[in-house]
């Protein structure tokens, strides 16, 4: 590029930025993914570092956030509220401790604390409290000026209205993120359609949008929480370092991220950056990084900040789990049941730190809902290790008309017709065993790890056994003979014998995990335990009727339902009579020892946010104790445990006259030996 081609350049990508950022903040309706927008940033700002003459004082880069909305009143920060600068490998955050130790004047030697916290993925907000009392709250604007949201933010309970504890100066700011936690953000798009409200995008876009309402009352339907993470106060008022400022503010009620820590230099930052990491997906919140501060206040003050972030802070940014990709094509996927689930074929993109080419869309509700079509640009979200999904289409950039997808009529395995049952969102195909395909999941759910484990009994070798007509069923599985096997393709004497003595061997196994292997509908590993438990062998689960099978801790009529009719089918029956002919065995269910597990028998179903642990947290932790936690508050439940903003499975406790406890309650609970 010539150099008035990079003033060119410099000049479009200022005003995309300024559009992203004024639909990112202010209409809180983004255009692309933060990743998107991240590179442009950084394509501008590069720009800007080698031709310095490019950079204008109204560069994206030089401001933060956009200008408030005119639809609220104006406030005017006494202290800017600024951003963060950010890092994404190591290499990058110790060039930023070694400009910390220069500008300190101190040797590469020596060290700086450091205090690290969760980046939260919410939205800044200032807090101002005369007498103790919250007076006014503003957001973050473009860092000079914020709107006034007042009486949104009064709706926030996790925001004190007032101060705790005697000793606070006449007048003080807080700085902290508001955001929408996780189980809330969930929950209100479960029911958002049937609400005929729109679903909200992700948690932080969520956030914004509840907490720039004109109505309060929005708001105050919305679930959002808050950490408080700075203070802006009279120098006098002012303690040492920032941990004390934290200590400070959870002293006066407000909410402080448990997870914050104290470091002694920055070789301490990357393990509590894979540590955060690690819990990323437990926790109720999305955090997009980690931030480290220089933790004397003193030091702070003294390395100051330039145009948009302070020197003393940076932002250690997580791979991002959001891109964008290319929808070549939906196929179809058939799977154990007949379900047909419509699957995407993506452009290869690297996100969430691997390469995805495939993303489940679920089934055509989700591919309406989603308006996601064949051709169109679509974010892809992978988070942790969950498997990849298509979030939704960018339609605004279809270049032509793209035609709506259309599930199949027909099975594309068996051509057998496709059809809806009552009341369920996927396509099945009524093929049942006639459809190959089908046959062929259900074989290697037969075969998978948890249930009878035939260690090399893949889904290659499954297809050839199934399309060569040699299995029909699992119980032909232990009829195969070491001539058949060496006739397959790659198939020599050695592992077909291997293959032999695994069969051999998976003849002992367990009551539940040869129950989970017959693929009842809605049977998984859990539920099978439950029924092993319950009858201790075959016959007298075959023999149960609805009303028994429904009185089982964790069974519900829907599943009561599905494994009355499997034992009902003639050819079922047939098939698990042959599995047992063939050997199959399990020892005499033990007694449970009910002594060591305190909470054994008990059912809990947790509901709102915690504030020591994430609700996946406390679950495990009631499972050790031999408690079950369900999702769904019934008579059988023992107690319903309440945290903050619960939902509306504390109204079904209330009306059915379930215990309710609350967080220290829980923690009585676990304490129990
Ligand atoms: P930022 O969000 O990356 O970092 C600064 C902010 O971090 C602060 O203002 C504060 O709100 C927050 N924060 C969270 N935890 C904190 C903690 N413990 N201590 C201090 N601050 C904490 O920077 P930004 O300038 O607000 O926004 C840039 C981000 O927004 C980027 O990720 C960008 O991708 C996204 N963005 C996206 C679009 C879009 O169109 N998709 C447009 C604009 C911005």
């Amino acid at each position: 590029m010539s150099s008035p081609n990079y003033a060119q350049r410099a000049e479009q990508l200022r005003q995309l930025l300024n559009e992203h950022n004024h639909r990112y903040y202010v209409l809180d309706d983004p255009s692309v993914s933060d990743a998107e927008y991240d590179l442009l940033f950084r394509e501008l700002q590069s720009l800007e570092q080698d031709y310095p003459e490019l950079l204008t004082p109204d560069s994206p880069t030089q401001r933060v956030g956009a200008a408030p909305s005119s639809a609220f009143a104006e406030v005017q920060h006494q202290v800017p509220m600024l951003s963060l600068a950010n890092g994404f490998t190591e290499a990058e955050i110790r060039s930023f401790y070694q400009r910390v130790l220069k500008l300190l004047e101190r040797d590469t030697e020596q060290s700086v604390e450091l205090v690290a916290e969760p980046k939260l993925d919410g939205l800044a907000i200032s807090l101002r409290y005369q007498s103790g009392r919250l007076v006014r709250a503003a957001t973050r604007g473009d860092g000079q000026r914020g709107e006034e949201v007042t009486a949104n933010v009064r709706t926030i309970r996790a925001i004190p209205l007032r101060l705790r504890g005697g000793k606070a100066p006449d007048e003080l700011e807080v700085r902290g993120e508001v955001y929408m936690p996780r189980s809330g953000f969930l929950a209100f798009n479960e029911t958002a359609e049937q609400r005929g409200v729109k679903p909200l995008i992700n948690p932080r876009n969520g956030a914004a949008g509840s907490l720039r309402q004109l109505d309060s009352s929005i708001t105050a339907s919305r679930p959002l929480a808050f950490y408080a993470y700075g203070l802006v106060i009279d120098e006098a008022w002012l303690p040492d370092t920032h941990a004390e400022v934290l200590k400070q503010l959870r002293a006066w009620g407000l909410p402080v991220n448990p997870l914050i820590k104290t470091l002694p230099g920055v070789d301490a930052c990357f393990d509590y950056y894979a540590e955060i990491n690690r819990q990323r997906e437990t926790l109720d919140y999305d955090i997009d990084g980690v931030v480290y501060k220089v933790n004397r206040l003193d030091w702070q003050r003294e390395l100051g900040f330039v145009s948009r972030a302070p020197r003393w802070a940076i932002a250690h940014k997580f791979a991002a789990e959001e891109q964008v990709t290319t929808l070549e094509a939906i196929e179809i996927q058939v799977g154990r049941t007949g379900s047909l689930t419509p699957v995407a074929r993506l452009k290869p993109v690297f996100v969430g730190g691997v390469t995805v080419t495939n993303a489940t869309l679920h089934n055509e509700a989700e591919i309406r809902r989603k308006d996601v079509r064949v051709g169109d640009q679509v974010i892809v979200r992978r988070a942790g290790d969950v498997i990849p999904e298509v979030v939704r289409s960018l339609p605004a950039r279809r270049t032509r008309e793209l035609p709506e997808y259309q599930m199949p009529s027909h099975c594309p395995e068996c051509g057998s017709p496709a059809e809806r049952e009552q009341d369920e969102a996927a396509l099945r195909c009524t093929g049942g065993l006639i459809c190959p395909a089908q046959r062929k999941r259900a074989l290697e759910h037969f075969a998978a790890r948890g249930a009878m484990d035939i260690e090399g009994l893949g889904s290659k070798l499954i297809a050839q056994l199934v399309d060569q007509k040699i299995v029909h069923s699992p119980a032909d599985l232990y009829d195969l003979d070491l001539e058949t096997l060496m006739n397959l393709e790659r198939m020599g004497e050695k592992s077909a014998q291997n293959l032999l003595d695994e069969l051999d061997k998976s003849k002992n196994t367990t009551m539940a995990r040869f129950l989970y292997a017959l693929g009842v509908r809605d049977v998984g590993e859990v539920t099978a335990q439950d029924l092993a438990r319950a009858f201790g062998d075959i016959q007298a689960l075959r023999d149960a009727d609805l009303e028994k099978l429904e009185a089982i801790n964790g069974i519900g009529p829907i599943v009561a339902q599905k494994v009355h009719a499997f034992f009902r089918n003639d050819k079922n029956v047939e098939i698990i009579a042959k599995l047992l002919a063939a050997g199959i065995h399990w020892p005499e269910p033990e007694q449970v020892d009910t002594g060591s597990q305190p909470l054994s028998g008990n059912t809990y179903v947790i509901t709102g946010t915690l504030e020591a642990f994430s609700r996946n947290v406390a679950k495990q932790k009631l499972e050790a104790l031999g408690a079950k936690v369900t999702g769904s508050v019934s008579s059988k439940t023992t107690a319903v445990i309440a945290g903050a903003e619960p939902g509306s499975k504390l109204t079904k406790a209330e009306k059915l006259g379930v215990d309710i406890l609350d967080e220290t309650g829980l923690a009585a609970l676990l304490e129990v030996k």
